[in-house]
């Protein structure tokens, strides 16, 4: 269970539609942003909540594991910083819609109050994205997995800063750390304020004075990790596994990026899923039907035998409860589901015919209910 609701948050349905969670999130944001309201620690608790809700719901992929699992993390719980200590726009996307420049656009307006909450520039890191093929079973019955991803890590020589032993370096003397500088412009409407990113240090707020040898003054080098991923009973296709901050070091001050992990699931030789429901389109000889039998069927957890009746009708339906898939995070099962197929044989010898002669014969009309009424009616239409 999700010990937030971030929908109620944000005062938006379960259905919403990505945009109308945006626009919910801008209205909200604007409602109670810190800049109008200062000294109010009730409007700037409310605008966290509404920073994390939509932190998760803006996301389309964490909205899905959070609807899906009840944590934007996914299935397992690899709190990589699961409360980093930012406050303000603590983790801004590298997706298409960045919270820090919209924001951003939103409150240049009231730019001139103190804006020291923005002392540093913080990007997070990208996310990395990757592919992972599980078999029928490992899917269904969960299973770690151990990759190798090649990512960005934060130089451990330099503690990320780029200078060399982590401290060669001063405070940008023009934006003084802040990363951010203000422009102004002369137009025929009088003096334009900008505020972007400072120029001379390349908005890091930082000049190094000596380049940390190991990363060559980038903060971070390339390096390949072996990540292992626990992967949870019930999982389909096509579901995505976040594990946050497992992605890429920022290369700006920021968190890690995620790691996505796209999952494939292998067919069932035989068996069909369907949520988490498994069905087996079952042919069986016309003679079983008709007489009875048992049948070899699989399962998730070995084989069973699955009893037909006598005079089973083509295309009966049998549910086998909780045989089908377990849900996830749930101590849930779905059904089996077990459609029978009757199957005629493709030839027929002179010996089985002339049995099968001999059962025609035995057997009346009356014990047809079907082909009975139909033949009334036929009757009836040649009167
Ligand atoms: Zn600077
Ligand atoms: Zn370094």
């Amino acid at each position: 269970m999700p010990n937030k609701d971030y929908y109620e948050t944000l005062g938006v349905s379960k259905s919403a539609s990505q945009d109308d969670i945006k626009s919910a999130y801008r209205k909200l944001a604007k409602l109670y942003h810190p800049d109008l309201h200062p000294n109010d620690p009730d409007c700037a608790q409310k605008f966290k909540e509404i920073n994390e809700a939509y932190e998760v719901l803006g996301d389309s992929n964490k909205r899905s594991n959070y609807d899906q699992f009840g944590s934007a993390n996914g299935p397992g719980d690899f709190g990589g910083f699961g409360s980093s200590g930012g406050g303000f726009g603590q983790r801004f996307n590298t997706g298409s819609f960045s919270g820090f420049e919209d924001i951003f656009d939103m409150f240049s307006g009231f730019a001139g109050g103190g804006n020291s909450r923005r002392s540093e520039i913080q990007v997070a890191g990208e996310d990395i994205e990757v592919n992972i093929n599980l078999s029928f079973k490992e899917a269904v019955f969960g299973c770690e997995k151990t990759i190798k991803v090649t990512k960005l890590e934060k130089c451990n020589s330099c503690s990320g800063t780029g200078a060399k032993g982590g401290k060669e370096y001063e405070t940008c003397p023009d934006c003084h750390g802040s990363g951010q500088a203000r422009y102004v412009q002369n137009t025929i409407f009088g003096q334009m304020v900008n505020v972007g990113p400072c120029k001379k240090c390349n908005a890091t707020g930082k000049i190094i004075k000596t380049k940390c040898p190991d990363c060559n003054g980038k903060g971070h080098t390339k390096q390949q990790q072996e990540i292992k991923i626990k992967i949870p009973a019930g999982i389909d296709n096509n579901q995505v596994i976040t594990m946050r901050g497992k992605g890429n070091a920022s290369v700006k001050n920021g968190p890690n990026g995620d790691l996505l992990i796209n999952v494939s699931v292998e067919n069932h030789e035989i068996l069909v899923r369907d949520g988490y429901n498994l069905l087996l389109d079952l042919p069986i000889p016309f003679t079983t039907a008709y007489l009875g039998g048992k049948v070899k069927i699989p399962t998730t957890d070995g084989f069973y035998e699955l009893t037909i009746p006598a005079l089973t009708q083509p295309n009966t339906v049998f549910k086998l409860r909780n045989k089908g898939i377990k849900y996830l995070q749930k101590e849930v099962y779905g059904d089996l589901i077990v459609t029978v197929r009757v199957e005629m044989p493709k030839d027929i010898s002179k010996y089985e015919k002339e049995l099968v002669k001999k059962l025609d014969d035995s057997i009346s009309l009356n014990s047809y209910k079907k082909h009975k009424t139909y033949q009334d009616k036929l009757s009836k239409l040649e009167d």
